[in-house]
């Protein structure tokens, strides 16, 4: 048992803890763990094999008997003041011996970075796609609610019902509208991308059906990806006419999406798209007498191009700490952290791992952590292509890396079992794996697998 003081009991101090202690007693509990001032001077009242009681929860964190917990069945009581949630967190660490750590903290300061390129009027669109880029999407929603963005977008509608169910009110955009989807988006208030002739007519079908009048999407225009939208020269007309003969959904907004507003040798590029969508979004709005918002910047847009910020921006990548025009970290969001399951030592003249890929140059120290190409670690960092850090150093992948497990070799480096093994993070940019697996950070931070437990932090 983990307690805290107990404020507000109306029972007198001596009283209190000894019928705590005899409760304690009753139920068998083997352990106790006192935390404040006030259960620590009166210990003497309860009687349990084991005892030990400090002022605070960071005493409690710091010592040996934290570091001790090992197999047990643990129940947490304090008074919100205490902060108890640290406790739990480094619990829920021990338990998940691999584990992707969020500083909300850090999302917020970078929310604030890309916010300090913006007017105070320009409204900003966080992406919370794929699982926030891995980060975990409640989490991060509820973080970016608390600081009042003005839009979420998430890819599909399944995405937006669930935030909805967890307590997100903010506004939410659906990227891919499935056709299958849309009684869920009327039910949740989930805001359409709509990109295609044949979307719009669907929509509007579906939403007549229900009786749905005026329900918000985000026009979708193609200036230059030739991915998915409306062509501004070719479609314009028949769009505007579609929309304004229905009465079911109502032009919110109208965006594109740059190119390669990452680099600089795209610029001549980026500022024909901006011209398509500047001629082909105005004249959408002069056909309608409501505001309809213009958006176009992504993370690398604000700050490369703050000038064309319009109504509104799209932050992606910078929120969750890269910033893709230089793959600089701005402040680090997410940690991938392993844990080293067993040490062995290696003569030089045997492998490590499936298919004896894993060569030895000299006996060998090698440790073996839990996570694998199934949670995300991609295999061909595998055969010391990549590495991670093992108490601050580099140790490098030996062999293939396999399901559920890896290899690293720590010849010469200070550890044990059980010490902490940094995948990246804030030791060891997300950026450097990329760069090594010829990708972009994105991919790298939407592979960690679900079975990863994520962690949140915040001060
Ligand atoms: C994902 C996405 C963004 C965000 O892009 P970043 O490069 O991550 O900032 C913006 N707009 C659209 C349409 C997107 O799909």
């Amino acid at each position: 048992l983990i307690l805290s003081d107990i404020f507000q009991s109306g029972v007198e101090p001596a009283r209190l803890y000894r019928d705590v202690g005899e409760l304690a007693a009753k139920r068998g509990v083997e352990k106790l763990i006192g935390i404040g001032p006030s259960i620590s001077s009166y210990a003497d009242e309860i009687h349990t094999q084991e005892k030990y009681c400090f002022s605070t929860v960071a005493d409690f964190i710091h010592s040996p008997v934290f570091k001790g917990l090992r197999n047990e069945v643990i129940l947490l009581k304090g008074a919100r003041r205490f902060g108890f949630d640290r406790i739990t967190e480094l619990l829920v660490q021990k338990v998940h011996e691999t584990v992707l750590e969020v500083n909300l903290n850090a999302v917020v300061d970078n929310l604030n970075y890309y916010r300090s390129f913006l007017k105070p009027e320009t409204k900003l669109v966080c992406m919370i796609k794929a699982d926030a880029y891995g980060a975990g999407s409640v989490e991060i929603a509820k973080s970016l609610q608390d600081h009042q963005v003005d839009y979420l977008a998430v890819a599909v509608a399944d995405e937006g019902a669930m935030l909805r169910g967890n307590g997100i009110t903010s506004s939410i955009m659906i990227m891919n509208p499935e056709l299958s989807a849309f009684k869920t988006m009327f039910d949740n208030d989930l805001e359409p991308e709509v990109y295609s002739f044949r979307l719009l007519d669907a929509l509007v079908k579906a939403a007549e059906k229900e009786g749905i009048t005026n329900f918000p999407v985000h026009i979708k225009l193609d200036t230059g990806m030739h991915r998915l939208g409306f062509d501004p020269e070719k479609d314009l007309d028949k769009l505007i006419e579609k929309l304004q003969h229905q009465n079911a959904v109502i032009p919110r907004s109208v965006f594109s999406h740059f190119v390669g507003a990452d680099s600089d040798d795209f610029d001549s590029f980026s500022a024909l798209q901006f011209e398509r969508f500047d001629k082909a979004s105005k004249r959408l709005q002069q056909a309608f007498e409501h505001k309809i918002l213009r958006h176009m910047d992504n993370s690398a847009g604000i700050e490369h191009f703050p000038g064309w910020q319009m109504d509104m921006c799209r932050l992606g990548l910078g929120l969750y700490g890269v910033n893709s025009r230089n793959n600089e970290i701005i402040n680090n969001v997410s940690t991938l952290k392993s844990t080293i399951l067993q040490l062995r030592r290696v003569p030089a003249d045997e492998t490590v791992g499936y298919s004896r890929k894993g060569k030895l140059m000299r006996d060998s120290v090698i440790a073996a952590i839990p996570i694998g190409y199934a949670d995300g670690l991609n295999r061909h960092l595998g055969n010391r292509r990549g590495y991670c850090l093992v108490n601050g150093c580099k140790a490098e992948y030996v062999g293939n890396i396999c399901m559920d497990v890896a290899l690293v070799d720590v010849t010469g480096i200070d550890c044990k079992e059980g010490d902490t093994v940094e995948i990246f993070g804030d030791h060891l940019p997300v950026t450097v794996l990329s760069n090594i697996l010829d990708t972009i950070p994105y991919e790298v931070l939407t592979s960690v697998s679900n079975r990863v437990k994520r962690v949140y932090f915040q001060d």
